[in-house]
């Protein structure tokens, strides 16, 4: 068997101390593994020169766009280290036989909590009073806080975190509706969510949260026209991907008071332009893209890889390939 070089551009691989354990099934069969200590964002150019020699790449977040695929013959597979995506040229892919697989279903959970956490921080206002409680301030301002039980949670996008984001709104006595171009009938009835239109959805929500891929049609999805549909009461949740939201349409709403919040987890460019007015907005909790970074789902999405990765370099098909044509034609 041949030796094969391997990129793992994944930063966060670095919270563990040892890293190299994930990588031990490629090693024994002779594989060079190189953990790159790179920045989250890398510009084609830095990419093209870390990766010009690898036949496989463990991916993060860096632009494999045409022009990288283009540029690097060597490589046959990208095995994303987590579920969407966006930042691979999956037609390019194909056209360059550079096989690429994601790691459907292995951060669904960490997603799923993060939202919760989100959710709770804005119902019941706790990074406002944890901040207010260090300045000494206690129960000076005393803002109603707003229940779970017996809300309407909207659900756009039932697919893996949808339905965990689902099962857990169940437990808090949540009634949860769902919009989907797909539906899943048997898992809606199992959890008890009835799928609705998107119209239906925004006026009879009080929480509105997206799960869905970035596509054409997803792209702002959320946008000044579905705000305007929306309870003024209403509460909106973007752990997707940025550009789902109208982020300047959000903003404008929780300005005038349309909508009453928002948790934000992702945003139109990562890292975001941060003099964008949202970071201004005591009526947002925002996070830094970390709704996967469970330690849960960093193990399981990077494990996941590694196996792609391997099957493909022992010629199996791995079991999450995206562009399937390389594979049925
Ligand atoms: P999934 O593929 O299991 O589910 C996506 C669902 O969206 C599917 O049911 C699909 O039918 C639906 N959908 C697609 N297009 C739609 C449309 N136009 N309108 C309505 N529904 C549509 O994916 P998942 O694992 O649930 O992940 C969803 C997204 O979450 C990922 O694509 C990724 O972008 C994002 N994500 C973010 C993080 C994070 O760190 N914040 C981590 C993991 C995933």
């Amino acid at each position: 068997m041949s030796s094969e070089r391997i990129w793992v551009g994944t930063p966060f691989i670095l919270n563990f101390e040892d890293q190299r354990q994930f990588f031990i099934p490629l090693e024994d069969q002779g594989h060079e593994v190189i953990i790159d200590d790179c920045p989250a964002y890398l510009s084609e150019d830095e990419l093209v020169e870390k990766i010009k020699n690898a036949t496989a790449v463990i991916a993060g977040a860096e632009p494999y766009t045409n022009k990288v695929m283009e540029k690097t013959s060597n490589l046959k597979i990208i095995a994303r280290a987590g579920v969407g995506v966006n930042n691979i040229d999956i037609p390019s892919a194909t056209k360059n036989n550079i096989v690429v697989t994601n790691a459907e279903g292995q951060n669904s959970s960490s997603v799923s909590e993060h939202f919760f956490g989100l959710l709770i921080n804005c119902t019941r206002r706790i990074h406002w009073m944890n901040e207010n409680i260090r300045k000494g301030a206690w129960r000076e301002i005393q803002p109603a806080l707003v229940p779970l039980k017996d809300q309407t949670l909207g659900i756009i996008g039932f697919g893996n975190i949808g339905k965990l984001v689902a099962k857990r709104a169940k437990a808090f006595e949540m009634n949860v509706i769902a919009y989907d171009i797909i539906q899943d009938q048997e898992a809606a009835e199992r959890i008890g969510v009835k799928f609705v239109s998107l119209d239906e959805l925004a006026k009879e929500s009080d929480f509105v949260t997206c799960h869905v891929p970035l596509t054409p049609d997803t792209k702002h999805i959320v946008n000044k026209e579905l705000l305007e549909k929306m309870k003024p009461e209403a509460f909106v949740f973007n752990t997707s991907r940025g550009p789902v939201f109208n982020l300047d349409e959000v903003t404008e709403a929780l300005k005038n008071n349309t909508i009453q919040g928002a948790g934000i987890d992702v945003y139109p460019e990562e890292p975001p332009d941060y003099s964008h007015p949202i970071f201004t907005m005591e009526n947002a909790v925002l996070t830094p893209h970390m709704g996967g970074r469970g330690i849960d789902a960093v193990r399981n999405t990077i494990n996941h890889a590694v196996t792609c990765v391997d099957d493909f370099l022992k010629g199996k098909k791995p079991s999450t390939v995206i562009n399937k044509d390389l594979y049925d034609n």
